[in-house]
């Protein structure tokens, strides 16, 4: 059999680019063939929010200079409707519209040597030794980076997600309100909070996540109340409100082995603790870039080497969203964030980045509100004597 592509990916976002250019920067020269269903640039719902870690995967593939043109932001807000912690953001924190920025990485995938096709693939054969892409494409191998509604993942007869491990979230963008980033949660539970990310020309992007649970079904009207009631007068600065769903890393599917891998949401690696997907998307793109000239070995390959990046970041982000499902530990999480910016900065870590949950910086800012709560109390015995 003659093998047209060396790998095939299917979908370019932030997994499929980073894929491809990870394969072409291991094995220079391979035939790397980039498919979409749409014509780039293009929207994708997203908050556009791409954090410190996104930049430094973006640097291992050679783009460190592609989003200088949006300024990082130098504050970030955390709050909920009554309280609020604020300090000065760590690493680069950018906010690109997700048109631009899938777009410059497709680019640099094809200034790379990768292929780029419009396609909307909608079948896949795999074989001992090799994949069938639509009954026409034969790869040796294919990486699936279709997003949250996976053809390829259906395909891999691999279990569906739950819907309680899926959130669902809408955005829209409309004038900014306020300069700094800002997270607003529901005292009730997490992930269920509203945003506002300021891209810097005068408008921001401004969302609202919620995760459906068995006795709450979501909706678009209950999102919007969501935004209504966490961050007043948003509702109506926005004109277009779109949704999407967001396949949580708590239901990911056990990766096989061989030769088809799944990435980014297809693989459903979003963050629990917060919705992020897009440094994961590009980690595990790197990543089965990388394994993609094993052959039928880059399934088991890339399985281990993902387990052994993430594993870890993503059990401590699923811990970190129990925690906050407790209302009275989210409320305690936002005390110690407000006085201590270590906790601050590891929050933020955890929910935005690839953090872990920090036993002594948690324990140090429990001492340090501790210590503030005990100076309040004093000064009011003080005044009232
Ligand atoms: C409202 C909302 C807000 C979010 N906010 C943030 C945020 O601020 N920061 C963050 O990090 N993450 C955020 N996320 C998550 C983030 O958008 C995703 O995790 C990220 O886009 C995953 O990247 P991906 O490359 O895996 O998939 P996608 O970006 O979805 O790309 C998949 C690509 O595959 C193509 N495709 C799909 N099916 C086919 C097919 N059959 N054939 C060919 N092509 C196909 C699509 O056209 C698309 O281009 C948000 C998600 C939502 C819904």
């Amino acid at each position: 059999m003659t093998l047209a592509w060396d790998v095939v990916i299917v979908g370019a976002g932030p997994a499929g680019s980073s894929a491809a250019l990870s394969a072409l920067r291991c094995l220079p020269g391979a035939r790397v063939l980039l498919l979409d269903r749409e014509k780039f640039p293009r929207d994708k719902v997203c908050g556009d929010a791409v954090g410190p870690r996104s930049f430094h995967a973006l640097s291992a593939l050679g783009l460190e200079s592609e989003f200088t043109d949006y300024q990082p932001a130098s504050r970030m807000v955390l709050g909920s409707r009554s309280s609020h912690a604020e300090h000065p953001q760590r690493g680069e924190f950018r906010v690109v519209p997700r048109r631009v920025f899938d777009a410059r990485l497709v680019r640099a995938a094809v200034q790379a040597g990768a292929v780029l096709e419009r396609r909307r693939v909608r079948t896949i054969e795999s074989t001992d030794e090799a994949v069938m892409v639509d009954g026409e494409l034969v790869a040796h191998v294919v990486i699936g980076a279709d997003g949250a509604e996976s053809v390829l993942r259906g395909a891999m007869t691999v279990t569906r997600p739950r819907a309680t491990a899926t959130a669902v979230a809408i955005r829209g963008y409309g004038p900014t309100s306020a300069p700094t980033p800002r997270i607003i949660s529901q005292s009730r539970d997490w992930p269920a909070y509203a945003w506002e990310f300021p891209i810097g020309d005068g408008t921001s992007n401004f969302g609202y996540i919620d995760v459906p649970r068995r006795d709450r079904t979501i909706t678009k009207d209950t999102l919007l109340a969501g935004v209504r009631e966490l961050l007043p007068g948003a509702a109506e600065r926005v004109e277009t409100w779109k949704g999407h769903r967001l396949p949580l890393a708590t239901a990911r599917p056990t990766l096989p082995d061989g030769r088809l891998l799944l990435v980014g949401d297809a693989a459903c690696l979003v963050n629990p603790s917060s919705g992020e997907g897009i440094l994961d998307a590009l980690v595990s793109g790197t990543i089965a870039g990388e394994c993609a000239h094993l052959g039928p070995d880059a399934g088991a390959a890339y399985r281990r080497r993902l387990r052994e990046v993430i594993g870890r970041h993503q059990r401590d982000a699923w811990v970190g969203a129990q925690l906050c499902r407790v209302p009275v530990l989210a409320s305690l999480g936002l005390q110690m964030a407000k006085v201590d910016r270590r906790f601050f900065d590891a929050t933020l870590e955890l929910t935005l980045g690839d953090g872990h949950i920090k036993p002594l910086v948690t324990g140090r800012a429990l001492a340090r509100l501790g210590a503030v709560r005990a100076r309040e109390r004093l000064n009011i015995s003080r005044k009232l004597t």
